[in-house]
């Protein structure tokens, strides 16, 4: 069955927060047809708050603040629906369950749980957002996304079985599309065994563009806060400038380098199947946004620069290393079982420095005193936190005279930590003491950008 064209569209938590919000991203997609499926965040700031929720120590007391903290976000929502009542008990029954969860967790800790209850923003802003897209006449429909995004077991980092999300896509979903607007939840999912699954936090980007790829949708439109993708988080700078176009490549390489605008993963799909992506804000559509496709007409050298807080930086030190083969892969061996990634490495000749990422509440496995005593069975370890990982990204940069040179001396002042350059022909990226991070990044930016 053929569709053409249709859009994948993702709202975001700021552009779902209020019912004035959602009113906009409704008109959005009613203005045109082509949207046919809405991937939703949570409401702005319940996320966080079910982060809380899913942690070790929470008291009684506690639990019963945050769910009614919750339910006032959603019921302020839902009080200028005409479905308000039908839409509250729903609301409530989510969050009697979202309740059960919380007192299981309180007892005995728990991954599996803990990503239960993380799923229950999305899981209440898509009945709600169905509801929305019905009072501006378009027939939204919601759909549990647990239905076709099947995922590993791996809690709080979930991989998704691309090839089931493929056909379970097509058979459940693609039939709805003729004559409906699917609403669905970004950021979860459903492992073998029918346990709700996350993605990861921010992870409702990625879940829209592995829906458009299943779908095969033409356009992936990502509705946030800002107009588009900045040459750096305009939060750091006021210079920050919107990009018109940008390739795959350097929209790849800002997202994993921390620019936040995008999950990590996101562009693996779309430029997988060459779905164009677009960033706009959904408070100003007007003003258009940044288109992210294959091939762009201008490629420079440096196009932007990523900022990501919060890296832990390991160095491994053994004599034992000159010359001895095998004891990289021991320590990949160990971060592997522990199913840590490494970010960026380099070596020495007896040393070698491992950077990790490290956010405070994330539900992924950290890097905890198991691995540093297993690390520490084979040399000597230490663990730096507290610093920032800046990428400035561009093209060609490895191979044009003057690109480090530029760099280090605009933050002759600054004490640089690591540095990775030639491995991409995107990037050179560094670390920063944490306290330097914003200073760096707008030194930088006044002098590669203005
Ligand atoms: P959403 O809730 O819509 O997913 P996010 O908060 O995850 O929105 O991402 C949008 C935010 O990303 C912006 O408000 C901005 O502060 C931040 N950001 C970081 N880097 C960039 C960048 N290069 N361009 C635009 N925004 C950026
Ligand atoms: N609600 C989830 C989060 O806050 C996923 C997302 O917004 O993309 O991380
Ligand atoms: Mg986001």
């Amino acid at each position: 069955m053929s569709l053409l064209p249709f859009t994948v569209a993702k709202f975001g938590g700021t552009s779902l927060a209020d019912h004035q919000a959602m009113l906009r991203c409704a008109q959005i997609i009613k203005n045109d047809a082509s949207n046919k499926v809405v991937v939703v965040s949570a409401s702005s700031g319940v996320t966080n708050l079910l982060v809380r929720l899913s942690q070790k120590d929470v008291s009684q007391h506690e639990q019963l603040a945050i769910v009614s903290s919750i339910r006032a976000i959603q019921f302020n929502i839902t009080q200028h629906l005409a479905e308000e009542t039908q839409l509250n008990f729903q609301i409530d029954q989510l969050l009697n369950e979202l309740s059960e969860f919380s007192n299981a967790q309180s007892l005995n800790y728990c991954p599996r749980i803990a990503d239960a209850i993380l799923s229950f923003g999305e899981q209440m802003s898509s009945c709600i957002f169905a509801q929305v897209l019905k009072s501006v006449g378009v027939n939204g429909e919601m759909f549990d996304v647990r239905q076709v995004m099947k995922t590993n077991a791996l809690y709080g980092k979930a991989v998704v079985n691309l090839e089931l999300l493929a056909n379970n896509a097509q058979q459940l979903l693609t039939p709805l599309l003729v004559d409906k607007v699917i609403v669905t939840q970004g950021f979860i999912g459903q492992d073998e065994d029918g346990h709700t699954t996350t993605l990861g936090r921010g992870g409702s980007d990625y879940s829209a563009a592995l829906l458009a790829e299943a779908l095969h949708a033409d356009n992936l439109s990502i509705w946030t806060d800002v107009v588009g993708i900045f040459t750096t988080d305009p939060r750091i700078t006021e210079h920050a400038r919107a990009i018109k176009e940008i390739s795959f490549g350097e929209a790849a390489e800002m997202a994993t380098f921390g620019a936040k605008i995008l999950h990590p993963a996101t562009l693996i799909p779309a430029m997988r199947k060459n779905i164009p992506v677009f960033v706009g804000s959904s408070k100003e559509p007007e003003k258009g946004g940044t288109r992210i496709q294959q091939f762009v007409e201008s490629s420079p050298i440096y196009r932007s620069i990523a900022l990501r807080r919060e890296q832990t930086l390991v160095t491994v030190k053994s004599p034992a290393m000159l010359h001895a083969s095998g004891f990289l892969a021991q320590v990949f061996g160990i971060l592997a079982k522990h199913e840590l990634s490494v970010d960026l490495i380099t070596t020495s000749e007896i040393s070698v420095a491992l950077t990790f990422d490290n956010p405070t509440g994330s539900t992924q496995a950290l890097l905890n005193s198991t691995v540093v005593e297993e690390l520490e069975q084979l040399c000597e370890v230490t663990v730096e936190h507290g610093l920032s990982l800046i990428a400035v990204i561009g093209n060609k940069m490895h191979r044009s005279n003057g690109v480090g040179t530029s760099i280090f001396e605009t933050i002759s002042g600054i004490n640089v930590r690591m540095i990775c350059h030639g491995a991409s022909e995107h990037n050179l990226c560094f670390l920063v003491d944490e306290k330097q991070a914003n200073e760096t990044v707008e030194k930088l930016h006044n002098a590669l950008f203005s």
